[in-house]
C-alpha cells in the first residue's frame, strides 16, 4: 500500500491526522484479516510551498523539512498512529525520478524544452480515467500553469530546470528539481514494484496528482500500477471547508494541547470521532460532534470498568456467551469487509453493549466477563481503540479551552496590547537565549494569524 504524505511546511491539521488515521485502519485491519501489508508513505520534502516557507522565515530550506518531519511524528505519536513501513523522501531518490523521467522521454511521453521536461498528455490516452472525466472537462476547471513552451496546456511538469537559490540536482538535462507529481510514481514504483494493491490519498489529490502518477507510471513501466484506489474525504468545520484563510483551521497540536484530558484519551476521542463516518464522505467537526464520540467511548469504557468490577455468579448462569460473541466478531468483519464500513462497525459495538448492560445485574460469571472485554479487544485493535487500561479512561465531558465553535471567535478578541505583550514575552525570551520559547511564541501567534517580520534595528512589526 502506498499513501501519499504530506509536504513538510508547516503542522499537521484535521486533514492531515484524518488521511493518517483512516490509512492506519486499513493497514491495521488488514493484518487484523492475516494480510501481510508492507506500507509506504512518501514526505514530500522538496516544493515550492517548502522553498516559500524558507524564504520567510529567512532559513534554510532543510531546515523547514526537518522542522515538519518533527512535528509531524510528534502528532503521530499522540494520535496513536503507527508508523509505515517503509517513508521515502523525495530527495532520497533523485535517481529513480530522474531514471523514470529518461524512460518516458525515450518512449515519447515526455519532451525537452530548454532544461525542463515536460509530459506529454496526450500521449496517454486512459487520461482522466480514476475520475471519470473528459479531458476537455478537466482542462476546463483546472487551473493549468501558463507556459507557452508546452505543447497543451495539460502537459505538466516532470523536471524544472534550476532557478537562482533554489536546491538543484544534476539531470540529463542540466541542474533543477523535479516536478512533485513524479516522485510519487518513482518512489512507489521502487518500494513496491510496477503493480502493487492499493493508493491512497485525500481525494483532493484524484486530480491532476493521481491521474497524473498513473500516466507516468503506466507509460514508463507499461504496467498497471495500483490495482486499488483508496480516496478519504475533507475535514470540514461547522460545514465550511477548513482553511487558513477563513481561520477555522485546527491544527492537532492545538487540539492536544488546548483538551482538557490526557492525550491517549484525546486520541481515542478523535479517533472514533473521525471514524463515525466513512473514510470517503466528508467529516464536519463540531464541538456537538467530538461529544457525541466521547460519550459512545465513555459507555464502552465504562462497561468495560463494570465488567472488572462485577462479582461473580458462577452456578446461575445457563447458556454460555460465546455464541452472541462470535456472531459480534463476525457482524464486525462484514462490516470491515465492505470498503472498511467503520460506522457499521460502531453500530455492533453499541449494540452489544447495550446487550451486556442489560445482562449484568443478573449477574455473569468470570470467564464470560473475561471472554466479553476480549471480544471487544479483539475488534478494537484493528481500529486502534480500547488501547488504555479500562481505569485510566476519563469520564468527563472533552472540551477544548478557548476553542468554542471555530478559531474565528477567538481571532476577534486578539487586541492590539495583547499581541504586543506576547512580542514583548518573545522579545525577553530571545535576549535570555532561549531560541525555543521564543519561537513557540511567533508559532502561536502565525497560528492565529498574526505574522511577525524581525526588523534589522532589532524591533519587531506585526500584522493580521
Ligand atoms: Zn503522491
Amino acid at each position: 500500500m502506498y499513501v501519499c504524505g504530506v509536504t513538510v511546511y508547516d503542522e499537521c491539521h484535521l486533514g492531515h491526522a484524518r488521511s493518517a488515521i483512516v490509512f492506519d485502519v486499513i493497514r491495521r485491519y488488514l493484518g487484523y484479516r492475516g494480510y501481510q501489508v508492507n506500507y509506504v508513505k512518501n514526505f514530500t520534502d522538496v516544493d515550492d510551498k517548502i522553498l516559500n516557507r524558507a524564504a520567510e522565515e529567512s532559513i534554510p530550506w532543510k531546515q523547514v523539512t526537518e522542522k515538519y518531519v518533527r512535528t509531524y511524528y510528534r502528532d503521530m505519536h499522540r494520535l496513536g498512529v503507527t508508523n509505515p513501513d517503509i517513508e521515502p523522501r523525495a530527495t532520497d531518490h533523485m535517481t529513480d525520478i530522474i531514471k523514470m523521467i529518461k524512460a518516458l522521454v525515450e518512449k515519447g511521453h515526455a519532451y525537452q524544452v530548454d532544461h525542463d521536461v515536460f509530459y506529454e498528455v496526450s500521449t496517454f490516452v486512459s487520461y482522466g480515467q480514476l475520475g471519470k472525466r473528459k479531458l476537455e472537462d478537466m482542462q476546463a476547471g483546472a487551473r493549468v500553469e501558463i507556459d507557452t513552451r508546452k505543447r497543451d496546456p495539460m502537459d505538466f511538469a516532470l523536471w524544472k530546470g534550476a532557478k537562482p537559490g533554489e536546491p538543484v540536482w544534476d539531470s540529463p538535462w542540466g541542474p533543477g528539481r523535479p516536478g512533485w507529481h513524479i516522485e510519487c510514481s518513482a518512489m512507489s514504483v521502487h518500494h513496491l514494484g510496477g503493480v502493487f494493491d492499493i493508493h491512497g490519498g485525500g481525494k483532493d489529490l484524484i486530480f491532476p496528482h493521481h491521474e497524473n502518477e498513473i500516466a507516468q507510471s503506466c507509460a514508463a513501466t507499461g504496467q498497471e500500477f495500483s490495482r486499488f484506489w483508496v480516496h478519504n474525504g475533507f475535514v470540514t468545520i461547522d460545514e465550511e471547508k477548513m482553511s487558513k484563510s477563513l481561520g477555522n483551521f485546527f491544527t492537532v497540536r492545538e487540539i492536544f494541547d488546548k483538551s482538557n484530558c490526557p492525550d491517549t484519551v484525546t486520541a481515542e476521542t478523535l479517533r472514533y470521532f473521525l471514524l463515525m463516518t466513512h473514510y470517503r464522505s466528508d467529516v464536519n467537526f463540531s464541538n456537538q460532534a467530538v461529544s457525541e464520540a466521547k460519550s459512545a467511548l465513555d459507555n464502552l469504557y465504562g462497561l468495560f470498568q463494570r465488567l472488572q468490577e462485577a462479582s461473580s455468579h458462577e452456578s446461575h448462569e445457563e447458556t454460555t456467551i460465546q455464541p452472541r460473541l462470535d456472531q459480534f466478531a463476525q457482524a464486525f468483519e462484514e462490516a470491515m469487509d465492505d470498503d472498511f464500513n467503520t460506522p457499521k462497525a460502531f453500530a455492533e459495538f453499541q449494540q452489544l453493549r447495550t446487550e451486556i448492560n442489560q445482562m449484568l445485574p443478573a449477574g455473569l460469571s468470570d470467564s464470560s466477563r473475561k471472554q466479553i472485554r476480549e471480544a471487544f479487544q479483539r475488534c478494537g485493535d484493528p481500529l486502534g481503540l480500547f488501547q488504555l487500561p479500562d481505569h485510566e479512561w476519563v469520564s468527563r465531558p472533552l472540551e477544548f479551552s478557548g476553542a468554542s465553535g471555530t478559531m474565528q471567535d477567538e481571532q476577534k478578541e486578539l487586541t492590539d496590547e495583547w499581541i504586543q505583550e506576547q512580542i514583548h514575552q518573545r522579545a525577553q525570551a530571545r535576549l535570555g537565549k532561549d531560541f525555543a520559547a521564543a519561537d513557540q511564541i511567533r508559532q502561536d501567534l502565525a497560528a492565529q494569524g498574526i505574522i511577525l517580520e524581525d526588523r534589522p534595528d532589532g524591533t519587531t512589526r506585526w500584522k493580521r
